[in-house]
């Protein structure tokens, strides 16, 4: 009975008391999963859909710890931008384990057919903040267009004092092939699979933003994933970024403050289906 309960061959209503506390104990003694958002309106909503909540907060950065339809989770307000991003990110891997870290919030599109509402999953996450600039005298200008050589702060190689070259990191695979089956409930607009690129910049040059969606093949900007991808990567902790489109300056798409609700609900079906697939079926 506790088998075929497990299993899920037949309905949950079959199980018996005894299937149904075992199944609620086989949730909770999953290690949890840590969602993060950069701003208040980008966590709140979520830490509100806990149960049980508790909340934790290291210097400056605040964790709400509880339960989402019985599985561990912990959200976690990182501020904006690449250091506190990386931070919270090493607060969060080093006190809760966390099986897994989404980051998810809003950005701006790089992609012309891409609308506002429309959800990229990060298959690649990248820095397109760090460049080595060519060499200019004084009197010779700026020009960020010229910026060809992308500096790489996470070298395989460290003895390299100047390494150039795009570094991306791969959203797991696990996390993609939630994301890929939330898909179906999401009706806001189209979920894609893309590289997002973050940076402490927020950029409103529209052939910056070209040169960055030819050169990095991003599709979207934000300023905390690379980060936090970085940080995730040394730790070997699954990561993927979640980001919906807010502002989309390419197809003059306004910025809309009803996106980020809109992604954090559809993080949350990703976390349920992550969760199920890491719970023991037997
Ligand atoms: N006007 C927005 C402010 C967003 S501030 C609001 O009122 O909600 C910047 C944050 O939003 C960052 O954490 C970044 O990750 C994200 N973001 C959204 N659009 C962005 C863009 N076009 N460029 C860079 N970051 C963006």
């Amino acid at each position: 009975m506790t088998t075929i309960c497990a299993f899920g061959i037949i309905a949950l209503a079959g199980c018996n008391d005894d299937d149904k506390a075992q199944q609620t104990d086989s949730k909770k003694n999953l290690q949890p999963i840590v969602i993060q958002g950069a701003l208040p309106i980008e966590t709140e909503s979520l830490a509100a859909k806990l149960s049980d909540t508790t909340v934790e907060t290291v210097g400056g950065w605040k964790f709400w710890k509880g339960t989402y339809q019985g599985y561990p989770v912990i959200i976690s307000k990182t501020r904006m931008g690449m250091s506190n991003s990386a931070a919270a990110t090493t607060i969060a891997i080093t006190r809760y384990n966390p099986v897994a870290i989404i980051n998810q919030g809003t950005s701006g599109g790089h992609d012309p057919a891409l609308n506002v509402y429309d959800i990229v999953l990060g298959k690649y996450t990248t820095n397109i903040g760090a460049f080595r600039t060519p060499q200019l005298p004084v009197g010779g200008g700026s020009n960020a267009l010229n910026w060809t050589e992308a500096f790489d702060v996470f070298p395989e190689d460290e003895s390299d004092p100047e390494p150039i070259a795009i570094r991306k990191f791969e959203g797991d695979a696990g996390l993609l092939a939630a994301a890929q089956k939330a898909k179906l409930n999401y009706k806001k607009g189209q979920v894609v699979e893309g590289t997002l690129g973050a940076a402490d910049v927020w950029n409103n040059e529209l052939d910056r933003i070209a040169f960055f969606h030819q050169n990095y093949g991003t599709s979207a900007e934000e300023m905390e994933g690379a980060s936090v991808a970085q940080i995730a990567a040394q730790f070997n902790v699954p990561f993927l970024g979640i980001r919906v489109l807010s502002n989309n300056i390419t197809n003059g798409g306004a910025y809309d403050a009803g996106t980020g609700e809109a992604c954090q609900e559809f993080v949350l079906d990703v976390v349920v289906e992550y969760m199920k697939a890491k719970q023991p079926t037997s």
